[in-house]
């Protein structure tokens, strides 16, 4: 019987053994075609009471009302039905409102094996009332923590942040099911990166899982946060002095940050590391130094997460760093075409394997095949 191969076992042999093989970028798309995400991921607003130096979205004004036009809670329950068994539904913020309890709570009637979560900067507290009214309880809250207080409050750019995520650690339990869980993400900038082990020594302890992420450079203006070489050189060694105090999941989703990860632990630890790699849905794994590493390549990036936004519609990853106006309108506000984010309005009768299939052959068309070269280039000039 022949061998069925996976997206990522199939990027692995494209990008990290650098096959010229022209068919495998084809069996690749066939088979992520086949691989639809286990996240559920809701964009519920689009408007935030920060604007964080590194956040992707721009500063949006709320889009409730277009939630409500374009009936975002009978969508969510609809796609929500349709998930496979032991899928999860990640509310995605930005910002909570009692109106998403009602999806909240049918989602919860509906399929109770799914877990729910939110990612939240702890501004869900001021909705307390109409969350112990309601009785609905999440399985997880992920709320961010970006450094010690002054250096959180400086990237979030609000003097409050910081006692406000940690009003939201603290009190998570009262939100959570029983065996509920808190997380909470550090996102790694030019302002932060010689922090990492000074917020280590902060978390407090509900703090079950710690992740940490390098910036996404998804527009112009949050780019000039990335690291340079030196910079990521010191943050990495505070993440594996901070991985022998806590734990941590190193997740990198930007490919340039793969080659200067290559760089600062030297070519011959890199690539043995990515030869013992073992290959997750849509992603790669491997140990450095201690330190778990996951890699999400940008080219297989649509079975990450199934994306709902806050007018109803499926987009393509990456879409959120355009407002929902340059999305309907199909261009930014610097002219490009952005169309191509946008697979489909998802309305009552819409499929959800057909949808995630042509936002898979969208990907592909737009963004995927060229992420797959940008990747291959990465990495065959750093294990070649
Ligand atoms: S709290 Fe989250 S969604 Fe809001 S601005 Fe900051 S990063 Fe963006």
């Amino acid at each position: 019987m022949q061998q069925k191969y996976t997206s990522i076992d199939l990027w692995y042999a494209l990008v990290v053994e650098n096959s010229q093989d022209k068919w495998l970028i084809e069996n690749m798309y066939a088979a992520l075609a086949q691989e639809p995400p286990h996240i559920l991921s809701v964009v519920a607003e689009r408007t935030c009471n920060l604007q964080c130096k590194h956040c992707i979205f721009q500063a949006e004004t709320s889009s409730d009302k277009m939630s409500h036009c374009s009936d975002l809670d009978v969508v969510v329950l609809h796609i929500a039905q349709q998930m496979p068994e032991g899928a999860c539904l990640v509310h995605e913020g930005r910002i909570f409102r009692p109106q998403h309890l009602a999806w909240l709570l049918a989602v919860r009637k509906a399929r109770p094996d799914i877990k729910i979560g939110m990612i939240d900067n702890g501004s869900y507290l001021v909705h307390d009332r109409s969350l112990h009214t309601s009785g609905f309880a999440f399985d997880w809250l992920d709320i961010s923590l970006d450094g010690p207080e002054q250096i959180h409050n400086l990237q979030r750019g609000n003097a409050k942040s910081y006692a406000q995520a940690m009003r939201g650690i603290a009190e998570a339990q009262t939100y959570l099911q029983p065996n509920g869980r808190v997380h909470s993400l550090f996102t790694v900038t030019k302002l932060n990166y010689a922090s990492i082990l000074a917020t280590e020594n902060a978390l407090p302890h509900q703090v079950g899982e710690w992740h940490v992420t390098t910036l996404t450079p998804a527009r112009p203006k949050i780019a000039l946060f990335a690291l340079n070489q030196h910079e990521f050189n010191i943050a990495w060694q505070q993440i594996v002095a901070a991985n022998t105090l806590r734990p941590i999941h190193f997740r990198i989703y930007v490919a340039e940050d793969i080659a200067k990860l290559a760089q600062v632990v030297g070519k011959a630890r890199f690539c043995s590391a990515v030869e013992q790699a073992i290959v997750a849905p849509g992603a790669i794994q491997f140990v450095l130094e201690g330190v778990e590493v996951t890699f999400y390549p940008q080219s297989v990036s649509p079975t990450e997460t199934f994306v709902i936004d806050a007018d109803a519609t499926y987009r393509a990853p990456y879409a959120i760093a355009f407002t929902l106006t340059e999305l309907q309108r199909g261009t930014s506000r610097f002219g490009q075409n952005v169309r191509p984010y946008t697979n489909a309005q998802i309305h009552s009768g819409s499929s959800f394997r057909v949808l995630y299939q042509n936002g898979v052959q969208n990907w592909q068309m737009h963004f995927g095949v060229q992420a797959l070269v940008k990747e291959k280039h990465i990495f065959s000039s750093i294990l070649a």
